[in-house]
């Protein structure tokens, strides 16, 4: 194992890094130790986000970071790519063994990356897509009309029904029978229920259109098996590493195999050029790890905790979003404590606790404002935290949210949010 690194946010110098190194550069070494220490010191409650293994680190901060290998294994554009081929090629392996897939594609910089080369491979520009509202839980990628997706594609959405806050299947089919999409994207930033993978395939079929799965949130779930998996479903899946899959900041494509060489070719030379080396190793090594039994915990684990969260929020005069949480994330609206999300994130903020203000559906606020926040557990499930840790984090969220002016309740929970992020370290 590699040795602590004190807390700070510094790679500790392994074999497989350039272990050793002088931190020459102090204006950006001393940012580094502080945001170590941020990370130690708060409870991360943002659900995008995660805390690695050091293993992980490691490899981003390896040597491979020096190599050029355009192209993919075996069919690169330059030479001295022999380890590079295996490091890729054991991350295409794991991928496609743990999702269960044809095929995979690790070279996405990012989820927005991976469904630009989806988008890509699977449609022609002006085609038509349906793909979930922004403002229901969507994700920029999904046809905001800023990004790349909006710009160059003709989006329509679905969103969640009024009274129950979930997806009604039977409207998601009318609307795709009336607008006959090419491609259909289901996946999202902030919906906490199951995904019906089987009802979105079975509408695409209808109306003769290929379905993209965005799995970037639930990625570690689905790997843990604590969410159905897209994958039998889905012409293709993409998804971020970092989320509750845990791995470091990239993207990630499955899909048949009829579908891998668009797929290739719409990731590079379509989208990208150079593949991060040292980020696929990183998600080689994230891979593995996804794939032992202690993973599979570790998603249980993450739902079980953040049930207990949504729960003891409600017990404490806040309100879920659709009444609960199905996998890692739940969306809070804060309007029953007479706040707004922007107001309710300083809050938390000050009491170490980080997350973000987010809209709910059919949100009166603008999104600067928002009427909720987003929490997620995959963060502080990784360093240890269990059910009854979230009954507490639950009590002080909505202690410090009824009374967000009170100083002495703000520093005696920032002080019990320390005692518990000192008994439960990251690294
Ligand atoms: N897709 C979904 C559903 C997401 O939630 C996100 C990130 O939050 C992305 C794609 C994009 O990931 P990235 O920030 O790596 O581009």
């Amino acid at each position: 194992m590699n040795p602590p690194t004190q807390n700070t946010g510094r790679p500790g110098p392994t074999a497989a890094t350039a272990g050793g190194a002088p931190h020459t550069d102090r204006e950006v070494w001393a940012a580094v130790d502080l945001e170590g220490a941020r990370q130690e010191r708060q409870l991360e409650l943002i659900a995008s986000e995660n805390h690695t293994s050091r293993e992980v680190i490691a490899a981003m901060g390896s040597v491979l970071t020096n190599k050029y290998a355009e192209g993919y294994p075996g069919k690169r554009y330059y030479g001295g790519c022999e380890h590079v081929d295996v490091v890729e090629t054991l991350a295409i392996e794991r991928a496609t063994k743990l999702f269960g897939a044809e095929a995979a594609n690790v070279q996405a910089h990012s989820g927005t990356q991976a469904n630009i080369a989806a988008l890509m491979a699977l449609v022609t520009p002006g085609a038509r897509i349906l793909a979930m509202s922004l403002d229901h839980g969507g994700h920029l990628s999904h046809g905001h009309p800023k990004n790349f997706s909006g710009v160059f594609y003709e989006f329509q959405s679905y969103g969640v029904e009024k009274h129950d806050e979930r997806l009604d299947m039977q409207r998601v089919r009318d609307m795709a029978r009336a607008f006959r999409p090419s491609l259909i994207m289901a996946g999202a930033s902030a919906y906490s229920r199951v995904l019906d993978f089987p009802a979105f395939r079975a509408i695409a079929d209808e109306v003769g259109a290929k379905l993209l799965v965005d799995q970037a949130h639930i990625a570690g779930l689905v790997a843990g098996g604590a969410h159905p998996s897209p994958v039998p479903h889905a012409d293709v899946v993409t998804m971020t590493t970092h989320k509750t899959l845990r791995g470091p900041r990239g993207g990630l494509i499955v899909c048949k195999e009829a579908y891998l060489k668009p797929i290739n070719s719409a990731v590079f030379p379509g989208g990208q050029g150079g593949p991060f080396m040292h980020v696929i190793a990183a998600k080689a090594i994230a891979l593995r790890e996804a794939a032992a039994p202690s993973f599979t915990r570790y998603a249980a684990q993450v739902v079980a905790n953040a049930k207990v969260l949504a729960d003891t929020l409600t017990e404490n005069g806040l309100r879920i979003v659709s009444g609960g949480t199905d996998n890692h994330l739940m969306l809070v609206d804060v309007t029953p404590k007479g706040m707004v999300g922007k107001d309710a994130e300083s809050a938390l903020h000050e009491v170490d606790l980080t997350c973000n203000k987010n809209l709910i559906p059919y949100d009166q606020n603008p999104p600067s404002k928002a009427s909720g926040i987003r929490l997620g557990t995959a963060a502080i499930t990784t360093r240890g935290l269990k059910e009854e840790h979230m009954a507490t984090l639950g009590r002080w969220i909505a202690a410090v949210l009824s009374a967000p002016t009170d100083e002495s309740l703000k520093r005696r929970v920032r002080g019990e949010v320390g005692e518990l992020t000192r008994a439960f370290p990251i690294y």
